[in-house]
């Protein structure tokens, strides 16, 4: 009888000792592409070889030491690999050498606090987030935490499905916590990355969208995914517009890249409509008292999503309702990937295949 090797098992060999990545060594240094040891797998977690890894604006503000809280150079960022289990560690039972897994910003909690107990594990205080306090997938293997790794549905193309594990369960989320019911406006604000990803998540739960950013090519693919109404915030009065068009939106999410964005969308809402924060540019912003009061706004904070919402998420793609704009680029060209990410020059997401190489 002739064996069949399953034909998802990559080339992999326990002898390898190294592995090709970009590293970050100096905040705001461009990352150095180096070989670096290939790491093993303790208790409980997987060596995962990566197909590809979307490009999030996290891993640039990671990069650029832009955080309060900071990693430590050096570290691999990447945080929407999307890869094949080649080893396991011990005690890991629920993954075996062939599965399909992801990693994400929320790599890992303590799953005993409060906030672990009550399903609110993004908040625990003791996680671990991939491509930030542990490496991440900027190279060609990482490693996962067993019992937090992304199960990767059935039939998914590597390429469109790496950005759903930070931008699409992130958005998703975002969305949902609006509490924006269909047939509802939701404003989207920023649509690089996460917010064309969230048109369509808006869209595939019932809701208007009006799309806000500051570069009419990212309005062109809002309106293609389906967006009612677009606005360029630098050229036009986006309050009055919002406004106009849509009486106020019941929900807004912010996805922007810059503090002014944050500002600007208070005055988006309808009055009683929730604002939830989504990006995460260094500053602050103005916030009115009275109209935040007399309008009864709710202002929030989302971040990433849980392991449920990560399965939501990833449910929505998988019955076909969501496809990132993608684009391929090799681990070679993740320097140049991020200055025009920093120019705000990428349509939908950079996402970089290691099966080219
Ligand atoms: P991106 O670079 O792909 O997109 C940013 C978009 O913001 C661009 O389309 C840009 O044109 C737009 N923009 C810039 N200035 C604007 C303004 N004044 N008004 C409206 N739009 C404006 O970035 P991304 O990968 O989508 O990430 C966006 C932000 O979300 C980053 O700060 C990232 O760190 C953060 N993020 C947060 C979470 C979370 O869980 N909260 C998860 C992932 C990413
Ligand atoms: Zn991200
Ligand atoms: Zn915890």
């Amino acid at each position: 009888m002739t064996q069949t090797m399953d034909s998802r098992a990559p080339n992999y060999s326990s002898a390898d000792s190294t592995m090709r990545a970009a590293v970050v060594t100096e905040f705001g240094a461009p990352l150095a592409i180096s070989e670096v040891e290939l790491p093993v797998p303790g208790i409980g977690e997987a060596l995962v070889k990566l197909e590809t890894s979307g490009v999030c604006h996290t891993d640039l503000h990671a990069a650029q030491g832009d955080w309060p809280v900071k990693p430590t150079p050096p570290f691999i960022p990447g945080h929407e690999g999307c890869g094949i289990v080649v080893a396991v560690g011990g005690g890991v039972t629920d993954l075996k050498v062939g599965d399909q897994v992801g990693n994400a910003w929320l790599w890992s909690a303590c799953g005993r606090c409060e906030y672990c107990r009550t399903g609110r594990e993004t908040l625990c205080e003791s996680q671990q987030n991939g491509g930030y306090s542990v490496n991440g997938s900027f190279g060609s293997f990482m490693i996962v935490n067993a019992a937090y790794a992304t199960r990767i549905p059935v039939g998914a193309d590597p390429l469109e499905v790496a950005p759903i594990l930070c931008a699409g369960v992130t958005v998703y989320k975002g969305l949902k916590v609006t509490d924006a019911r269909p047939g509802q406006w939701v404003a989207i604000s920023g649509i690089g990355g996460l917010g064309h990803i969230a048109v369509q998540y808006a869209r595939a739960m019932g809701l208007r969208v009006v799309a806000v950013d500051v570069d009419d090519s990212k309005l062109a693919l809002a309106a293609n995914l389906g967006a009612e109404v677009t606005v360029n915030a630098r050229t036009a009065d986006v309050v009055a517009e919002v406004q106009n068009a849509t009486g106020g939106a019941h929900g807004v999410l912010v996805t922007a890249v810059h503090p002014e964005a944050f500002g600007q969308a208070i005055g988006l809402a309808r009055r009683g409509g929730t604002i939830v924060l989504i990006g995460l540019p260094p500053g602050d912003f103005p916030a009115p008292i009275f109209d935040i009061v007399l309008k009864g706004l709710t202002i929030r904070g989302s971040i990433v999503g849980t392991r449920e919402d990560m399965a939501e998420a990833l449910d929505f793609y998988a019955r076909g309702l969501i496809h990132p704009t993608v684009a391929a680029a090799r681990l070679d060209d993740v320097n140049e990937v991020f200055d025009r990410m920093q120019r705000g020059e990428i349509d939908g997401r950079v996402v970089i295949d290691y099966r080219q190489d």
